[in-house]
């Protein structure tokens, strides 16, 4: 006879970062212990979810026709839990590779900046980052999980650990599929132990999980698929509480689209527009975006070919009948019916949008504000609602109050009889470009100039080319249409004695700059850098410089462009160095005067090479100047 195996137990090493995020978890980050419970059901619920799918086209499955519903067992007196699912189960490898590892490199970034942040971490964010198993630590000094795969062939295991840094794994009988994990609650946390904690926590978190939940064999979610709801009969709390659960956040959504959709193609709908965009939303790869259903049957939580990438921060469901059930990634990334959906939801959407803007405009900057990082990047990419798009954009101006915004249109409908193009300035923060020497004209014509300080806008503002068939224009740059001023003006230099001084000018800044020529915008200032026709927008190229110094590859051989320097010849310090140059065309003081004045320049637009030199010769300047 055969002897009996023994069990063969093996113990692992967590990876390094799981260890410093398990003790993250457990000593630093305790403020709702509670999402302990939605991290595990919605573990169970995905794993229920993934053998639904497979059983849709491969009958071969261990336990083909067990209940699909997640089992939870407490008892009070003892303080033990378990939850079980008879779902789609774990290999070793799996065991060693899903639970031992942290996938997403955002995850460790998030984690760092909140162990250095002062306030108090929230850590109902922790389902956003694919680390919620973890979250059972905070309640239990040890669990253990016995899992068996959906495979008729597989083998039962139990992994143990004490989240302290390794954990053990060996081989167990397990008659039925699907994966059970156990543990006693710590000293904190035995409220969890009680039943009615359960059940409001279920309430709160996992209420539409699409799985019956048992608690000590009573059922206590109700499933039900809200969107399948007549718009009328879905009450606010519930729309709020599904988002919550739809997308792992804890606030409530800024607003909400339920669509139902018959014609050409046929899908509900039920979407959110969260409040703000999560963290890290530019590189977090594994953002969820919709969830996909198809006749009330999940197909997949992530479906991006639902939305164009400028709208993926929408969270919600669509759930169509047009799409077989078995629906593969494959087919929903080449079908016509997604397509269509794609069309129908983008032009709900916008028009959603288009509504907030017209008629609730604070909700409607609030979004901007928060959203239009990404969403204003459509304005590149779509070009069959580019249009609409646009209408859409708001930026601040110097006629709006700081903070305030305005749209194009706006901004048009202010412009004076003579104005023919829309003028813009580019740069890092408004209280920067209410300082550029550049918009002294302007502001002494009453011309109204956009403010543009989000640095997307760069990237969409100068290709707009025009709007109301006005064309945009940087004021920074030298080719726009400016009136010289006929009233009182200060009297300027003579055209022979400015020529002159801008030979000088010239021949002492040499290859420096583009060109030297007599400026019609200035009014205060004695002199402005601006950029040639053909050069690049400043604010511009200052991110492809940053990206060189990064040494990514496409701006690799970029050289900047080279400014021209506009002078005020009415501006005192012009004329004075223009007496000293008649003096003597090499005055030494004039020479230095001239490439301080350019580096100054450069200086206020964060460009300056060497302040060294720049404060040695303002030294030799000021001594200069000062001397008996
Ligand atoms: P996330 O669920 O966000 O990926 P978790 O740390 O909660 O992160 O879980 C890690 C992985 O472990 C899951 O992606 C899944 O592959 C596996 N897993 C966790 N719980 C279960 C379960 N009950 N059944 C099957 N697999 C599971």
């Amino acid at each position: 006879m055969a002897e009996k195996k023994e069990p063969k137990i093996q113990q692992y090493e967590y990876q390094a970062e799981l260890k410093q995020l398990l003790h993250l978890i457990v000593h630093s980050l305790y403020t709702h212990p509670e999402v302990f419970l939605r991290e595990l059901i919605s573990n169970a619920s995905d794993a229920l979810n993934k053998v639904r799918f497979r059983l849709l086209t491969d009958k071969n499955v261990l336990d083909k026709d067990a209940n699909q519903e997640i089992r939870i067992t407490v008892d009070a007196k003892e303080g033990s839990f378990s939850i079980e699912d008879t779902g789609i189960g774990m290999t070793r490898e799996d065991l060693i590779e899903r639970i031992g590892t942290v996938a997403s490199s955002g995850t460790m970034e998030f984690l760092e900046q909140l162990k250095n942040s002062k306030e108090k971490p929230d850590l109902n964010l922790i389902g956003q980052f694919g680390v919620g198993f973890y979250s059972v630590f905070m309640v239990a000094d040890e669990v253990a999980i016995e899992t068996r795969h959906a495979n008729p062939d597989s083998q039962g295991y139990r992994w143990k650990s004490d989240g302290q840094g390794t954990f053990t794994i060996e081989e167990i009988d397990k008659p039925a599929r699907g994966t059970k994990i156990s543990f006693k609650f710590n000293e904190a946390s035995k409220e969890y132990a009680e039943e009615y904690r359960l059940r409001q926590i279920v309430n709160k978190y996992s209420n539409f999980v699409d799985f019956p939940i048992l608690l000590n064999g009573e059922r206590i979610n109700r499933v039900e698929a809200l969107w399948h709801k007549p718009k009328g009969e879905v009450k606010e709390e519930e729309l709020n509480e599904f988002y919550k659960f739809v997308s792992n956040d804890y606030q409530d959504p800024l607003g909400h689209l339920h669509l139902s959709i018959e014609g050409a193609v046929n899908f509900k709908a039920l979407l959110f527009i969260p409040q703000t965009l999560p963290p890290f939303y530019f590189r977090h790869e594994d953002e969820k975006s919709l969830h996909l259903y198809s006749r009330k049957i999940f197909i997949q939580d992530d479906c991006k070919e639902l939305l164009p990438e400028y709208l993926r921060f929408m969270k919600g469901v669509v759930d169509t009948e047009d799409l077989p059930l078995n629906v593969s990634r494959e087919v929903t990334q080449s079908s016509p019916v997604m397509a269509k959906i794609r069309n129908t939801l983008v032009s709900k959407i916008l028009a959603l949008l288009e509504e907030w803007a017209k008629n609730e405009p604070a909700k409607y900057e609030k979004f901007h504000k928060n959203f239009g990082p990404a969403f204003k990047l459509g304005v590149n990419s779509d070009f069959s609602n580019r249009e609409k798009l646009i209408e859409l954009l708001r930026f601040e101006s110097t006629m709006t109050e700081k903070g305030s915004l305005t749209s194009l249109k706006n901004y048009v409908s202010r412009m004076g009889a003579e104005q023919k193009e829309i003028y813009y300035l580019s740069g890092e923060s408004r209280d920067l470009l209410e300082r550029s020497p550049n918009l002294e004209y302007f502001r002494k014509k009453e011309i109204e100039v956009l403010l543009l300080s989000d640095p997307v806008d760069v990237f969409i503002v100068p290709g707009i080319g025009e709007y109301d068939k006005k064309p945009l224009k940087s004021i920074e740059k030298a080719d726009i249409d400016l009136k010289k001023d006929e009233t009182a003006q200060p009297e300027a230099l003579s055209e022979n004695l400015a020529q002159s001084l801008i030979q000088v000018f010239k021949e002492t800044l040499g290859d420096k700059v583009e060109d030297v020529i007599e400026s019609k915008r200035l009014v205060d200032s004695p002199a402005t850098l601006v950029i040639g026709k053909e050069g690049m927008d400043a604010q511009m190229e200052k991110m492809l410089k940053m990206f060189q110094s990064r040494g990514e590859g496409f701006a690799k051989d970029f050289p900047g462009s080279k400014r021209i320097l506009e002078i005020n010849t009415a501006h005192p310090l012009i004329k004075n160095l223009s007496r000293l140059n008649m003096g003597s065309a090499a005055d030494p003081l004039l020479r230095q005067c001239i490439l301080q004045l350019h580096e100054g320049l450069l200086l206020l637009n964060d460009d300056l090479p060497s302040p060294t030199d720049f404060i040695k010769r303002m030294n030799e300047i000021m001594a200069e100047a000062t001397k008996g």
